[in-house]
């Protein structure tokens, strides 16, 4: 078997491998760089490899940075079949059309800007219509814990990460001539004692993990540490009088975050009058994604779901898809939730949002997700005092309230105990920046004593 990581290996971004076994070549994973100005800038470079060599590509959750460029590798001739869970396949059919949107409607703005100055900037990488044509190289859903056949004695089976609705780790296996090899890619796990997630599977007993390590080099508060964290950054926000942003993925954070606002609504923590609105036609077609598949989630939502509730719907909230709808929240000047996309505020609804109220001295902004290099998030959350928002410099007088705990990966310590589960497994790490990798590579091997190699990216590894 060899393993060659591509995308970016040493970042949070871009996750991409190529699995070459059994004279197959299989891609895990075919995600979308982040960070920098502009969403896709990163993403039109082509592929280090032949897209039409590629036998197959397997998906392990429908976040960007995993799926993003897949409507460009099968532009690019990519044939095969795209193996994924029913809940990704749903998931990514939304999260790449609205993309793909996005990027033209960025496009749109650049290309005047660009004809100003008297230059020309290149197409996004794909088109709403190529992101649909992905899709439809969907193989039939795969359901967790089944092996599925490759071909040539190669097998594949999915089993729940706990990370986003659907998401899986994958685990491949060879058999030949009697004896067999077994890699699993973890894809990116989710952290144990959530609310909405259930905890992530076992890791089961193989030869090689890749695993990732956004969070490698630190432990999370605990969830509950985390939840008390947010309702009181809410309560405090509430009480200086302006308005609270919320910046969110649309997939999973924003689910847990109405979770949240839904059980301070009943136990009478927010003010009747508060308006919180969720602002993102993406996030509220995910939202009900979730909604259809409650029994796939954490069990105390099945057991809310057998009393006949509603996780994420409650009487304060209100779902506004229409663009009139989102530009008729400027008119509440204060008191409202407001909870958009994107998360790292590099893009969609919430720029606006954060156009009204960053410069307000009683507004507040609370992130709750991770915030990577480049974004504007991500200077707001390191103190910027202004940051650029469609092309104007917008002062940061609101408070800024960063809750990390929410996080939907594991921390250093549950990668590490995820990992126990593999045996004697030698560990490649991937997909964490450079100090979560050297730290969690350092920890692994002092604690479980295991082979471990910080992978470099676009280098073939032999296991
Ligand atoms: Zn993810």
């Amino acid at each position: 078997m060899r393993i060659t990581a591509y995308g970016a290996a040493r970042e949070v971004t871009g996750s991409c491998h190529l699995l070459e076994a059994a004279g197959k070549r299989i891609i895990v994973d075919c995600g979308q760089f982040q960070g920098g100005e502009h969403s896709y800038d990163r993403s039109t470079e082509p592929f280090p490899f032949d897209p039409r060599s590629i036998d197959a590509v397997v998906l392990t959750h429908g976040h960007l940075d995993h799926i993003g460029r897949l409507p460009l590798l099968v532009k690019e001739g990519f044939e095969g079949p795209i193996y994924a869970t029913a809940e990704t396949r749903e998931i990514g059919r939304l999260i790449l059309a609205d993309a793909a949107h996005v990027m033209y409607e960025e496009y749109g703005w650049r290309k005047r800007k660009a004809a100003r100055q008297g230059r020309e900037i290149p197409p996004p990488p794909y088109a709403v219509e190529d992101a649909l044509l992905a899709v439809d190289q969907f193989a039939p859903p795969v359901a967790y814990e089944s092996p599925t056949s490759l071909g040539n004695g190669l097998s594949l089976t999915l089993r729940n990460a706990g990370h986003v609705l659907g998401s899986a780790f994958v685990e491949f296996e060879e058999k030949r001539n009697g004896s067999g090899k077994s890699v699993v890619f973890s894809g990116d796990l989710g952290y144990r004692g959530r609310q909405v997630m259930p905890d992530p599977a076992a890791c089961p007993p193989c030869d090689v993990v890749v695993s990732e390590s956004t969070y490698g080099d630190r432990p999370h508060r605990p969830v509950e540490e985390s939840r008390q964290e947010f309702a009181e950054a809410i309560k405090e926000a509430l009480r200086r009088g302006g308005n609270v942003v919320i910046p969110s993925f649309a997939l999973e954070r924003t689910q847990e975050v109405l979770y949240y606002l839904h059980e301070m609504w009943d136990a009478g923590e927010i003010p009747s009058n508060c308006h919180i609105f969720l602002d993102s036609p993406l996030a509220i077609s995910i939202t009900e994604a979730y909604e259809r598949h409650l029994r796939d989630l954490n069990p105390r939502l099945v057991a809310s779901l057998d009393r006949g509730e509603d996780p994420f719907g409650f009487p304060g909230v209100e779902f506004t898809p229409s663009v009139e709808d989102s530009r008729a929240i400027n008119s509440w000047p204060s008191g409202s939730i407001i909870i958009a996309g994107s998360g790292m505020a590099n893009g969609g609804r919430v720029i606006h949002h954060l156009r009204h109220n960053l410069w307000r001295e009683d507004s507040s902004v609370i992130f709750a997700g991770y915030q990577a290099i480049g974004t504007p998030g991500r200077a707001i959350v390191d103190g910027a005092r202004s940051v650029k928002i469609m092309g104007e410099e917008i002062a940061v007088r609101a408070r800024i309230y960063t809750i990390n705990g929410l996080s939907a990966h594991a921390d250093s310590r549950g990668i590490i105990d995820w990992l126990r589960g593999s045996g004697n497994a030698d560990v490649f790490l991937v997909h964490g920046e450079p100090d979560s990798l050297d730290a969690l590579a350092t920890a692994i091997r002092d604690e479980l004593r295991r082979n471990v190699t910080v992978v470099e990216p676009k280098t073939p590894y032999d296991v």
